[in-house]
Order: structure tokens, then sequence, then C-alpha cells
């Protein structure tokens, strides 16, 4: 028999490690042609697009190129972005790829595939909410996290020259939305705005930058414990962020943030971080979706509908045996990889497939270098444990190094650990280009 092949769109979170794994064990022994297909070109940790935005870490830095990790790794990369799906002959179409001034590089392909596993990860989910897609900025993708710094640091720009009269300018950044991305968003523009000063920007400091985080939930980060949610909201007010609880968005226009209180919160730029739905296209498959669009996978992360077809991550809703579904994180993401992969490997060989089962190891918030505050899961039991600080901040780091660990390999990733300490005294802290 011809050796099969395994597509996986999405080279994220979850995506890249799997493809790794994939390309290490079945790609590079000619088991199987093991083929990834992404809309970009380079791969960056999701989670560390809030540092992106803030210009705190450089994505050039930080990204890998798809294609010279192929190479190294036992797999193929198609760059394009899925637009089509035909599951009676199993091939999948990508769009064209057009450049910036309207030429086409590739015209659009069919890819053939024996397995495909869908990871395309999730967008920002507005609700319908009046003004947010034209004045709202998002962190779905790198570029728009770039988009985010470009228009920050602009306006600090125009700020500090207008400072020479003797208004007090303030800059103020509206965040709707409490969770992980908000939080964390707002404890690193403060940071951003502190280093400022010593870029030049003397006349500029924290006292100059006014952030207000808006939350329709009765407490901020709503989906964990209170004490880690109260403890966050008492470190953002201490660094002057006004937080908004219990306080639904209902418009957003180019200088101003509408509640459903009827207060108007002005706005130099407004981010929305409120919610989370997989990609529209995903219900046009003819796979079964739920209404955010997530395809319904069995517990062993193949679609209900198709056997040779798998999803996982935050496009898909795989059920949990406590009657949930697995949560949309990048800490569930990795632990998908790593048992897609067996059963993959277990399929190919015509073994019987193992279900996922999430196990939460905890939560943590990074607050820039203010602070960090969570909780880890005890193993023996459900309990979990406050921490904070350097030990919350070690633990919180680790999440990104086992992504890295699992995508360079152990030597690789130390060095760069290495490389990450010595950048921070010889480059800039902040990307200010
Ligand atoms: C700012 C921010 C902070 C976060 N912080 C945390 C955190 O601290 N802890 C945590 O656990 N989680 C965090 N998350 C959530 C976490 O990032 C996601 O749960 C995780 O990235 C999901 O992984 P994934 O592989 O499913 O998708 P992603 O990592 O989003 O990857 C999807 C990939 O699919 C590609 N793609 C999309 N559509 C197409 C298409 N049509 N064709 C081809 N390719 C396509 C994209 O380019 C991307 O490479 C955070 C998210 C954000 C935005």
């Amino acid at each position: 028999m011809s050796k099969p092949t395994i597509v996986v769109v999405g080279g994220g979170a979850g995506g890249l490690e799997l493809v790794t794994r994939l390309g290490r064990r079945l790609g590079k022994k000619g088991k199987a042609d093991v083929v990834l297909v992404d809309r970009n070109s380079t791969h960056i940790w999701k989670p560390l697009l809030h540092e992106v935005a803030t210009g705190v870490l450089d994505s050039g830095q930080d990204e890998i190129s798809y294609q010279a990790h192929s190479a190294s790794n036992g797999y193929r990369f198609q760059r394009g972005t899925l637009c089509d799906l035909d599951r009676d002959t199993r091939t999948l179409t990508l769009a064209a790829i057009i450049d910036d001034d309207g030429h086409e590089i590739l015209p659009a392909r069919r890819l053939s595939y024996d397995y495909m596993v869908m990871a395309v990860g999730s967008v920002s989910n507005d609700f319908g909410t009046e003004g947010v897609a034209d004045h709202c900025h998002f962190l779905d993708s790198p570029a728009q996290a770039e988009g985010f710094r470009q228009a920050l640091l602009n306006t600090f720009m125009r700020y500090s020259t207008r400072m020479t009269n003797d208004e007090p300018p303030c800059i103020t950044v509206g965040i709707i939305g409490a969770g992980a991305t908000g939080v964390e968003l707002a404890a690193e523009l403060h940071d951003a705005s502190r280093m400022l000063k010593s870029y030049g920007f003397t006349e500029l400091g924290r006292e100059h930058l006014r952030v207000h985080v808006i939350e329709a939930a009765p407490k901020i980060l709503p989906a964990l414990p209170d004490r880690i949610s109260q403890a966050v909201h008492k470190e953002l007010e201490k660094l002057g962020v006004k937080v908004h609880v219990d306080t639904r968005v209902t418009k957003v226009d180019d200088h101003a943030i509408t509640t459903s209180d009827d207060e108007r919160i002005d706005i130099d730029l407004g981010v929305w971080a409120a919610g989370i739905k997989a990609p529209a296209f995903l219900s046009e498959l003819g796979l079964q979706t739920e209404r955010n669009h997530r395809i319904k996978v069995a517990a062993t992360m193949q679609s209900i509908d198709d056997p040779h077809i798998f999803a996982f991550g935050d496009c898909a809703s795989c059920p949990q045996p406590d009657g949930k579904v697995v949560p949309p994180r990048a800490q569930a993401a990795h632990q998908q990889a790593s048992v897609l992969y067996k059963n993959l490997c277990a399929v190919i060989d015509d073994k019987p497939l193992k279900e996922f089962v999430f196990r939460d190891r905890g939560s943590l918030i990074s607050l820039a270098h203010f602070d960090a505050i969570g909780s880890l899961m005890r193993a023996a039991s459900a309990r979990s444990l406050f921490i904070e600080g350097n030990l919350a901040r070690f633990f919180y780091a680790s999440l990104y190094r086992m992504h890295q660990r699992t995508i360079h390999g152990s030597i690789k990733t130390a060095m760069m650990v290495v490389v990450d300490g010595l950048n921070r005294f010889l480059k800039p802290r902040l990307k200010l280009h």
C-alpha cells in the first residue's frame, strides 16, 4: 500500500506541535507524507500576541518560518488558506495567494489527503455589537497585533509632540473583555508606557496612559476562581487601570465606547477581547458544528461525521467525561496534540484510538513585570494551589517553553532561554519601529 498523506490545516499552538511530532516519527521514516497548511508563512505562539501588541516582544525574533522548520522535521509546508473541502474525493482547496498589489503569487490549489486534521484556531466574536468591527483592534493574528502596536506608537508620538502645549495629555485605551487577554494586555500597556521614557519619549510616562477594562460579567476573569480574580483586580487598580465590571458595551465609535448604562468612555484606541468563536467557514464544509462553528468531534478527536477528518484546539468541540467540552486554551491544544499524534499513528497501524481527557494544570495570569498570579492543580486531588510572584511567573513561562521544546527539542530550547536572557541586556526592551 502507498504511504498515506496526512494534511494538518493550521500551524498554531496545537497544529505545529502535531505536525512536528508526525514529521519526525512518520515523515522522516517514509511511513507517511505529512503536510502542514497555514495561511501565514511564519508561526508565533498566540498567547504572546498581547506582548507583540505592546512592542514588549519583537515578533521578528520569536517567529518560526514554517518552510525552514519543515525542512528539518520531516514534513512539507504549503502556504495557503483553506477555502473548500470535498469529502467524497478527499481533497481540499487552498485559495489563490495574492500579493499587496493584487498580483497572483500562486493560483488556487487542490491537495489530496487520506487523513486531515483541522487546527485553524478561533477568531474574536463581537456578538454583532455596533461599531466593533470598524473601530476596535483585535488580537487574533500577528498582523492584527502588529497593527495595534503601530497605532499605539503613532498615538504616543502624536501626544508627545502635543505636550509642548499646556494641555495635560493622556492617551486612553479601552479594552473590552476582562478575560486573560484583556487583563494581561492592560498590564503590558502600563509596562510599555513606563519604558518609553528610557527611549527618548522623556515627557511620557505611566501617568499619561489611562486604561479602561470593561467586563460584562460581575467580576474580571469570569472563568477563574474568585481568589485569582480578586487578586488580579486589586493589582490592576494599583496600576491605575479603571476596571468596570457588570458593564455591557453597546456601541463603539472612533472616539468612544458606549455602555448599557449610557455611559460614554472616551478612547483613543479600542481593543475587543470579549469572546471567541471558530471561523465561520467551518460550518460550510458539510461537517456538524456547534452554534459557534466549532467542529463536533468524538473524544478521539475524530469528526462525528467522517473518520478521515480530525479536529482539535480552539476550532473543535471535544466532549469530556464530566459532560463539558475541552476549553479553548493553549494548554488544552498542547495536550491534545500529543494524544492526536498517537491516534494518527494508531490509525495508520490499524490500532484502536485513545480518548482525550483534559488535565487542567491550573491557570496563570501575567501582569507584565509587575506580578503574576494564578493557581496550580494538585496532581493527587482536584484542589488548586494559589501562587503569586516569581513562582507564578516561572510556571507561566513554562507553558511557552513546553511548546518550544516540542517544536525545537530540549537543547535548542535551552539555548533559546539563554539567548532571550542576553537579549534583555543587548536589545531595547520595546520595539519602537
Ligand atoms: C492574546 C492571547 C493570550 C492568550 N493567553 C493564553 C494563556 O495564557 N494560556 C492559554 O492556555 N491560552 C491562551 N490563549 C488562548 C490560546 O492562544 C489558544 O487557545 C491556542 O492558541 C489555540 O491553539 P490552536 O492550535 O487551536 O489555534 P491557533 O494557535 O490560533 O492556531 C491556528 C492556526 O491556523 C491558521 N489558520 C487559521 N485559519 C486558516 C485557514 N483558513 N487556512 C489555513 N490556516 C489557517 C492560523 O494562521 C494559525 O497558525 C491566548 C490567546 C490570545 C489571543
